[in-house]
């Protein structure tokens, strides 16, 4: 069954874009498999998409292969995802509800599944940290492939010395390699949001041994939290985390945005061991 081009769909179902939702629709096929192509081989693997909306890059990712969940919020959307449901029977499941409040083990038990979202802009960052955050690692996502606002996704891949660099990119790629796979012009989208975009992909890495992600947490918070400060004045209310400093041979006089991802987790490290 050969599926009518997604304009005529939005027209058909009514489907103006939604301010409030954080609607920016993409209709370009080619520009879509290429985004559903990013996380690798997808046949007959469990895809969690975000925000569907009418279905462009669901289409993407049912022909790459994957079995995929979709959560949406705009019940105006269903009718039109039916359709593509019936497009490829057995691939595609909707679920009508908020991405934030759904708990990946309702719709994959204990499966593993790969995130692949053209998300809303405005819930995108918070799933984000959430899934990087989960206790259990490696977790049961085994790639994220987002689209973010392009300065967001620069202060994820963001190296040590660079402006972009704090807290998101120290929570990205302390247990998780994170790339830039792909910058999306803001003329692809309908409408055309006020900023450029990129698409993001993470995969998760061994954890570094020893270290607490919340205390690595408390760490990065105190000292990105007065990035301009020396570290010997934005860790002066960690208890310990001086002292860490001088055994690890930093330079209190440095500043948060120096340090590399292996120091921040160095200082959590040692004041896990130190009970903090
Ligand atoms: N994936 C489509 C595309 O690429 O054309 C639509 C992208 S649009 C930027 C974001 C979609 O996320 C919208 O359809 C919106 O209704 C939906 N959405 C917004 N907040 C949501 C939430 N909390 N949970 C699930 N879907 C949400």
């Amino acid at each position: 069954m050969t599926l009518p081009p997604l304009r005529e769909v939005i027209a058909r179902h009514g489907l103006s874009a939604s301010k409030a939702l954080g609607q920016n629709f993409l209709f370009d096929e080619q520009l879509l498999d290429r985004i559903a192509a990013i996380p690798g081989d997808l046949a007959g693997a469990n895809v969690l998409e975000v925000g569907p909306g009418p279905g462009g890059l669901t289409r993407a990712l049912l022909r790459a292969g994957a079995k995929v969940t979709a959560v949406e919020m705009d019940r105006r959307c269903l009718p039109a995802l039916a359709e593509v449901a019936d497009a490829f029977p057995g691939q595609l499941t909707v679920i009508e509800g908020d991405a934030m409040k759904i708990a990946p083990t309702e719709m994959f038990g204990s499966e593993p599944f790969a995130v692949v979202a053209n998300l809303p802009y405005n819930v995108g960052t918070a799933l984000f940290t959430g899934w990087l955050s989960g206790k259990a690692w490696p977790p049961q996502w085994r790639s994220l492939t987002l689209m973010f606002q392009l300065e967001v996704a620069e202060r994820i891949v963001a190296k040590a010395g660079s402006g972009a660099y704090g807290r998101l990119a120290v929570l990205a790629q302390w247990r998780s390699a994170a790339k830039l796979a792909m910058k999306v012009h803001r003329s692809a989208f309908t409408p055309p949001p006020k900023v450029m975009s990129a698409i993001v992909h993470v995969e998760p890495v061994a954890m570094p041994e020893g270290v607490s992600a919340k205390v690595l947490e408390r760490v990065t918070e105190a000292a990105f939290g007065q990035r301009r400060k020396m570290l010997r004045q934005s860790l002066k209310g960690v208890p310990g985390a001086l002292a860490a400093l001088e055994q690890l041979g930093i330079d209190p006089q440095r500043r948060a945005e120096t340090l590399t991802i292996e120091e921040f987790t160095g200082i959590a490290r040692a004041l896990g061991q130190a009970g903090a």
